[in-house]
């Protein structure tokens, strides 16, 4: 049944009386999900400071990060152990790290710095996530966007452009539930990305897998090994690959990695060490002491499911109700988001109603290089960290701003 716009503006009204003061911006996990690892705040424990080899962790010195953790993750982003490190808390440091370094000193197979680049320039599949393009947005690096077609990487644009403009020298992918789309690479896609021909012979992929295990159905695809796919098709050096267990325990307090090949991985270590000493090993053992093993993560990371997919299921269920015929969503297995797309031309003035409604929505753009969605079209939404009642209130709302927005005379 569709709603007249003297009823939802009579819907807007009420919900403005209310004044609901939620929250759908960032993608942060709710407390019970924090709750699942309160060990870590009293592990290791007072008398627990050495590694499997005996080595007193107190002090410093491992940059590489602690064996026994790298083990843990190089099995579940499937990177070799030799070619994984274990650093500090945020894994968006490491990538903020890894393009401060190709810029001051230019990376392996590269013929110099990539501040001398002229027009030097990063693709940025659209929708994507605001902080990858803040990286950007603050050392000066051009953005392409390319947006997704039918919800898949538009891989024929993307190969133009590498092969066309030796300026282009990264490109920002999250394999696996990207955010906010949910996209899940193939390996046919993966395969392409590694083996296009690029006119820049230092192009890089900055794989970003953040959500390589937050499954939120039963099939729970392997994660694709890229950095094997690359060496095959003769590129070895081009995944920088970025992770973090941010959304596996306590964002902030966490473990970040880094994969590549041997060269990449070598060209980090050298840059970093005069940067640091070494990262937070008492804190990677705190993480080996809770999450044990491979298998050990995935039993939590099912917790995590657990708490999350109602709060999922509890979204598209309003959306399914309230918009079908007047907007586009994601239904992802697995991440964080939920991507909306409404008519185009009305995503802003969707989220102006919701804030004045007090309905916090991750800002107009956001999920485009300087907050300029082209389309004005793209909406993501966090389900995780609001109870099922403020998320249920939240959205209902957000949809009667939604048709609002795009409602006529
Ligand atoms: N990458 C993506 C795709 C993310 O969505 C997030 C967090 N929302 C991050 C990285 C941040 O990771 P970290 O906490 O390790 O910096």
């Amino acid at each position: 049944m569709s709603e007249t716009r003297t009823d939802l503006q009579r819907q807007y009204d009420t919900l403005r009386a209310r004044n609901l003061g939620l929250d759908l911006t960032r993608g942060k996990p709710s407390p019970e999900q924090l709750d699942l690892s309160n060990a870590l705040l009293s592990l290791p424990g007072e008398h627990d400071y050495r590694d499997a080899s005996g080595t007193d962790l107190r002090n410093y010195g491992g940059a590489d990060g602690l064996t026994e953790l790298r083990e843990i993750f190089a099995e579940l982003l499937a990177v070799p152990v030799a070619q994984l490190l274990a650093l500090g808390n945020a894994s968006l440091a490491v990538m903020h790290d890894s393009v401060v370094d190709a810029l001051l000193h230019g990376v392996p197979g590269g013929s110099g710095p990539w501040r001398d680049v002229q027009d030097l320039a990063f693709l940025c599949p659209v929708p994507g996530y605001d902080r990858h393009f803040s990286i950007c947005e603050s050392l000066g690096i051009r953005m392409i966007p390319v947006p997704f077609v039918n919800g898949r990487l538009d891989l024929d644009t993307i190969a133009r452009l590498v092969a066309e403009d030796p300026a282009i020298r990264g490109m920002w992918c999250v394999p696996m539930y990207s955010n906010p789309t949910g996209l899940v690479y193939t390996v046919e896609e993966v395969e392409a990305l590694v083996g296009m021909p690029t006119a820049a012979p230092d192009f890089r992929l900055f794989w970003d897998n953040a959500y390589a295990v937050h499954h939120l159905t039963d099939d729970e695809p392997p994660v694709i090994d890229v950095l094997g796919a690359a060496a095959t098709a003769g590129h070895p050096d081009r995944p920088l690959v970025f992770a973090s267990t941010s959304k596996i325990t306590l964002p902030g307090a966490g473990v970040a990695f880094l994969g590549g090949s041997a060269d990449n991985i070598a060209w980090f270590r050298r840059h970093s060490a005069a940067q640091t000493i070494g990262p937070d090993k008492i804190n990677q053992l705190r993480h080996v002491r809770l999450l044990k093993s491979a298998d050990g993560v995935r039993r939590h990371m099912r917790a995590h499911r657990a708490i999350v997919e109602p709060r999922f299921a509890a979204v598209l269920a309003i959306l399914e109700r309230r918009l079908t015929g007047v907007a586009t969503w994601s239904r992802p297995a697995g991440g964080y988001f939920i991507s909306l797309d409404v008519a185009p031309g009305t995503a802003a003035a969707a989220i102006a109603l919701a804030k004045e409604a007090g309905i916090a929505v991750t800002p107009a753009g956001s999920t485009w290089p300087h907050r300029n969605d082209l389309v004005d079209s793209n909406i993501r939404i966090a389900p995780t960290f609001p109870s099922i009642e403020e998320l249920e209130a939240a959205i209902d709302a957000l949809c009667t701003c939604v048709l609002l927005a795009s409602a006529v005379d």
